[in-house]
């Protein structure tokens, strides 16, 4: 009896992919749709002229077409084609095949590079998973019409041809669009499980478009977001990163909240956000990236973890100052315990995590105000991440803007200044130490770097 209700459900399901993939799309004509074919990159029109023109299928897809629908500039251009990778590339003279899954071609012009991918096929059934349904391998050709349909969204299953200037819309990506919706192609459970991905992506979207997460594609996500757990830590850096660095982290952030998506997403975060000095500090740091970006501004990965993670550092440091280490050491241990616990989930590269144990590390260092020290630190070469992060901490008033000012005027001084601020602080400085009387353990306090 069960197994019959399964084998029914599974043929409906199957029959539901084969319709998906068998859709006819609609033809959007240049006076419908508007899009000003000026405002497609050089390269990614050569790269579908020349394709077309050895006799191939060539569109630009995928979010430079929903971004031009949309009337903002692309931040990429990727093209579909069916042309297999190793056609491609005998078509221009400078690609590279990549990728070892899902081999793709990058195509390299004028300095500009587009991603040129074959057509995939949905292949229902033969595809393999893991338990929880996530896919596991994805490399089969297909046709334009299984290749939308196993796109994420339907705003992001859009083809545009350059040259005849038509907009190919399988799932009635364009009406969405219009209405601010965000929809997911197919079932939506089955889509998440598949690719529980596609759930951080909604959240993306949805914050970075300013669209509606449409009820049904939104109604699973807090339910399946467990499932977050079982992606490689390595592609859910990829996406995290995407998400912080979109110019809407702060959006991003407080829907992923509201989705119930953040726990065990940032293993961490969600501690961090819900202790209220904690979140003032990371939405604070989240907007300034925000303000970055949106200004065109380069925005360092190691520097948004170093802010992100913050807060737990100070925890563990704290607990080993009052288990009576000493102060750098405990540090130093401090951020060895939150990027291991860090690493199992999310793959914070190593690159990055060199970087943000540097801005760390220097904090304590800019309390240091007396004799050669500040010099030493003058030759430090992640000073300025370093700064930039104690500046932020004095923003949120976790650390004394005093301490912001002299190092602001000691960077920009002459010879003469920064003596002068040198004997000020040594002034106050030693003053202070008089009065209390005790050791460096109770500095880190009093300078507000424990809190
Ligand atoms: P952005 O402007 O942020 O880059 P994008 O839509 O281009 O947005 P990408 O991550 O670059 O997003 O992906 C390119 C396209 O590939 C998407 O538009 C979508 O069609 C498809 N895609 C990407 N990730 C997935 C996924 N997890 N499942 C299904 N389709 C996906
Ligand atoms: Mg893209």
């Amino acid at each position: 009896m069960i197994k019959r209700l399964v084998q029914k459900v599974q043929t409906l399901l199957v029959r539901g992919l084969t319709a998906r993939a068998r859709r006819q799309p609609k033809r959007i004509p240049r006076s419908e749709h508007g899009i000003a074919r000026e405002r497609v990159s050089r390269a990614a029109l050569r790269v579908c002229e020349t394709l077309q023109k050895a006799g191939f299928e060539a569109y630009i897809v995928g979010g430079a077409v929903r971004d031009l629908l949309l009337g903002h500039a692309p931040k990429d251009f990727d093209v579909a084609t069916d042309a297999t990778p190793e056609q491609v590339k005998s078509h221009f003279r400078r690609a590279i095949i990549i990728g070892r899954r899902f081999r793709l071609v990058h195509v390299i012009i004028g300095g500009e590079t587009i991603e040129v991918s074959t057509f995939r096929a949905l292949n229902d059934a033969d595809r393999p998973t893991d338990e929880h349904g996530r896919v596991l391998a994805d490399n089969v050709f297909g046709t334009q019409a299984e290749d939308a349909a196993r796109r994420d969204f339907t705003v992001n299953a859009l083809y545009y041809d350059p040259v005849t200037e038509t907009v190919l819309d399988y799932h009635d990506g364009v009406r969405d669009l219009r209405r601010k919706r965000l929809r997911i192609i197919g079932d939506p459970e089955t889509r998440y499980r598949e690719d529980p991905v596609r759930m951080l992506r909604a959240v993306r979207f949805a914050a970075k478009l300013g669209f509606e997460i449409d009820a049904a594609t939104r109604e699973p996500i807090r339910r399946l977001a467990p499932l977050i757990e079982n992606v490689p830590a390595a592609r859910l850096f990829d996406e995290m990163l995407k998400l912080l660095v979109s110019g809407h982290a702060v959006a991003c952030i407080t829907r992923l909240r509201a989705e119930g998506l953040h726990h065990g997403l940032l293993p961490l975060l969600d501690v961090i956000l819900e202790q209220p000095q904690g979140e003032r500090f990371v939405m604070l740091a989240l907007s300034r990236t925000d303000e970055r970006v949106r200004a065109g501004k380069h925005v360092a990965p190691g520097f948004l973890f170093a802010t992100l993670l913050w807060h737990e550092v100070l925890k563990r440091w704290n607990e080993r100052l009052a288990a009576g280490e000493h102060r750098i050491p405990a540090l130093d241990a401090a951020i060895e315990d939150v990027l291991e616990a860090q690493m199992e989930k999310l793959a914070i590269q190593r690159r990055y995590t060199a970087d943000m144990r540097e801005i760390w590390m220097l904090q304590p260092r800019f309390e240091r105000r007396q004799g050669k020290a500040p010099y030493k630190l003058l030759e430090h070469l992640r000073l300025r991440a370093g700064f930039d992060f104690l500046q932020l901490r004095c923003a949120a008033e976790e650390a004394p803007a005093e301490l912001c000012e002299w190092w602001t005027q000691f960077l920009h001084g002459d010879a003469a200044e920064r003596e002068r601020l040198i004997a000020a602080a040594s002034a106050t400085g030693g003053a202070r130490r008089r009065r209390r009387g005790r050791g460096c353990k109770t500095e880190v306090a009093s300078s507000g770097a424990a809190t």
